[in-house]
């Protein structure tokens, strides 16, 4: 049985598990990173990170693989290129380099939405998949395009931004400088707004789960802004069916483990507006591994690249 350190870098932890290539998660943990974090303090506590797995591995007798990687950003080669806005500093980051120096291990990296696709791809809801689309709906909206069997990032990595995919050429304007994009509508913090701007209710007091159970409820402004979420999501992730055919898209992201009803509610949007014959062999279902897809999607990272 082989084993892997895999590491899931976010905005305000550090999640790390020791994984098994069946999917076992023997030991895992997470380390905070306070919001005045450096590049160096970051760096520093991934390197405590993989130092406990390690340990922890040593101790039973488990001999790592390799060490994989997930965060935010662009990210090639092993190397953070940039586009980490809420970790400071985290741009020209050698992170392969730094850490197999550091281990003797090998080191793959890639982007966390990427990794919770290959994830959820490998060990998850579309298991035995050649071809799927991930979609994690938060804050923002991220996205991984698995196809053949591979991540594809496009050249040098630097695609598959799915969430910044256009639904309205000349809407609102998103946080990557564009306009209309998807997550500029259907991301968590565009549900909260919008709801806000219904319900006359201050934003602060708002949140995924307080619209999900006045939805429940069935209170108007909250039927009508999940409605106009879940309309939103569909009708970007139908351009993705048509374009990919993928046999499975993955909702992920916490408000996906609100409830069947609203992958239910995605997957009747997606259907009314995507081709019927690209649309075939798709189904769209919820995640599976929760908050332990960035760890096993980064273990699956070196699990697919070792020998
Ligand atoms: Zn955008």
């Amino acid at each position: 049985m082989r084993y892997a350190a895999g590491i899931d870098l976010g905005g305000t932890f550090v999640k790390f598990a020791l994984v098994s290539e069946d999917g076992e998660i023997p030991y895992k943990d997470k380390l905070e990173i306070g919001s005045k974090a450096t590049r160096d303090d970051i760096l520093n506590t991934l390197k405590i990170a993989i130092e406990k797995i390690k340990d922890f591995a040593d101790e039973r007798g488990n001999q790592l693989s390799g060490i994989g990687i997930g965060s935010p950003g662009i990210i090639y080669d092993g190397v953070v290129i940039g586009g980490a806005d809420n970790l400071n500093g985290w741009s020209n980051v050698p992170l392969g380099e730094i850490y197999s120096k550091a281990f003797n291990l090998p080191v793959f990296a890639d982007n966390d939405a990427n990794v919770m696709g290959l994830g959820e791809t490998v060990f998850g809801a579309a298991q035995n998949c050649t071809d799927v689309i991930f979609i994690t709906v938060g804050t923002g909206i991220g996205g991984a395009i698995v196809m053949n069997g591979q991540l594809y990032g496009g050249y040098k990595n630097r695609g598959a931004e799915l969430g910044h995919f256009t639904v309205d050429h000349k809407g609102v304007e998103c946080n990557c400088g564009g306009r209309g994009c998807l997550e500029a509508y259907a991301s968590t913090s565009a549900l909260v707004q919008r709801y806000a701007q219904l319900s006359g209710l201050p934003e602060e007091a708002v949140n995924g789960i307080v619209i999900v159970e006045k939805f429940h409820a069935g209170e108007p402004a909250a039927v009508q802004c999940m409605e106009e979420h879940t309309d939103y999501l569909g009708h970007g992730i139908a351009s993705f069916v048509n374009t990919f055919a993928p046999q499975k898209v993955v909702i992920g992201g916490g408000i996906s483990e609100a409830g069947q009803f609203y992958i239910d509610m995605i997957k009747k949007s997606t259907f009314s507006y995507a081709m019927p014959d690209c649309s075939v062999y798709t189904d769209v279902i919820g995640a599976t591994l929760g908050n332990n897809a960035g760890c096993m999607g980064a273990a699956s990272l070196v699990f697919r690249n070792c020998n």
